[in-house]
């Protein structure tokens, strides 16, 4: 039985230190989508109503019936218009379903995860891309994993600036963009750096940090800079290395060419693209959520990465992932609770 955990409304006293009985129930309503009655309740302080609706992360959708499809469908390689072909969607309700549904998975893949035990690897290597126009507007994408579960710690997209071969009309198109938008930034200094305070975080206190990449010039610096140097085990390998599995950096340039196949704006020679940076980042989102707690490790295995590392106690459904509100850190609902018990509280039993 569905007990709320909090008042939903921000600005009630309810909302930050629920008491046990703060709420009533409130009859129930019949929504347009669903056959099924829900439960109303009022909150006692601000004697407000909300229902258990309000904690689903469907919340407000007009068509929650295809959610799981809709993820399904772009967390594994079919882009954004051909989703909206295929459900039966206009492209505009595709995009803004994408928006909320991706911002919703970053939620839970943050909400989800703990600390990693000891012996746990990181593996860091960044993949080239870009928004809009190929040659002029390349961006680049760090991507930092466990390297036994393959676990996706963080990816992020950043602007960098054109490099590599130049014709002459890939010459004149750059300068054009350049009068008009002035110099492109390259920020991929700063995302770098955002990607290893996410490992960071997961590393926690353990006493060895082992690090592997390849052997840009800026790598060490920053990752001494995240992990401390004194527990830093860097590990740098030749990039000109064939990419077969005994390459040392394997599963990271594995988890890239995954990428690259289950994200179709990453996948080389084709019509598709990203528009806009952070629509990158928007997919990238998805993605890590569907690798990580979705998808088992390799075929063979029962487990996702993030049971593998202890985060969750199963592999979860798309309909799981997709359950309950994730925007109040860890006291959000466990996406594995039906009775509305929260990540923390779940955690401490
Ligand atoms: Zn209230």
């Amino acid at each position: 039985m569905f007990q709320p955990p909090r008042c939903p409304h921000r600005d009630c006293s309810q909302h930050r230190r629920p008491e046990a009985s703060f709420y009533q129930r409130h009859g129930r309503y019949r929504p347009k989508c669903r056959p099924w009655p829900v439960q109303r309740y009022r909150c006692k302080t601000c004697r407000r109503t909300f229902s258990r609706q309000t904690f689903r992360a469907d919340y407000r959708d007009h068509r929650p019936d295809i959610n799981q499809a809709f993820f399904l469908s772009l967390a594994t390689g079919i882009g954004l218009r051909q989703t909206a072909r295929n459900l039966g969607l206009s492209l505009s309700a595709t995009q803004a379903k994408f928006k909320k549904m991706a911002r919703h998975l970053r939620r839970l893949n943050l909400n989800l995860r703990g600390k990693l035990a000891p012996g746990a690897i990181l593996q860091f290597d960044e993949l080239e891309t870009f928004e809009s126009r190929r040659n002029t507007r390349p961006l680049s994408v760090p991507i930092l994993i466990e390297r036994e579960t393959r676990y996706i710690v963080w990816a992020e997209a950043a602007p960098i600036r054109p490099r590599g071969k130049m014709t002459k009309a890939r010459r004149r198109a750059i300068r054009q963009e350049e009068q008009r938008f002035g110099p492109r930034n390259d920020l991929s200094g700063r995302s770098v750096k955002r990607t290893l305070a996410r490992g960071a975080e997961l590393a926690g206190e353990l006493p060895f940090v082992v690090f592997q990449s390849d052997e840009k010039s800026t790598y060490p610096k920053l990752a001494r800079e995240a992990f401390g140097n004194s527990r830093l085990l860097h590990v740098k390998t030749n990039s000109k290395l064939a990419r077969m599995s005994w390459n040392p950096l394997f599963p990271i340039n594995h988890t890239e060419a995954m990428a690259r196949d289950s994200m179709s704006r990453l996948r080389r020679e084709s019509w598709l693209g990203s528009k806009k940076r952070r629509c990158l980042d928007l997919a990238l989102n998805m993605w890590m959520a569907y690798r990580n707690l979705v998808r088992r490790r390799f075929n063979y295995d029962e487990e996702s990465p993030a049971q593998m590392l202890g985060f969750t106690d199963r592999r979860l459904t798309p309909g799981e992932v997709l359950s309950w509100r994730q925007d109040w850190g860890r006291e959000s609902v466990h996406p594995l609770s039906r009775s509305g018990v929260t990540i923390a509280r779940r955690r401490a039993a």
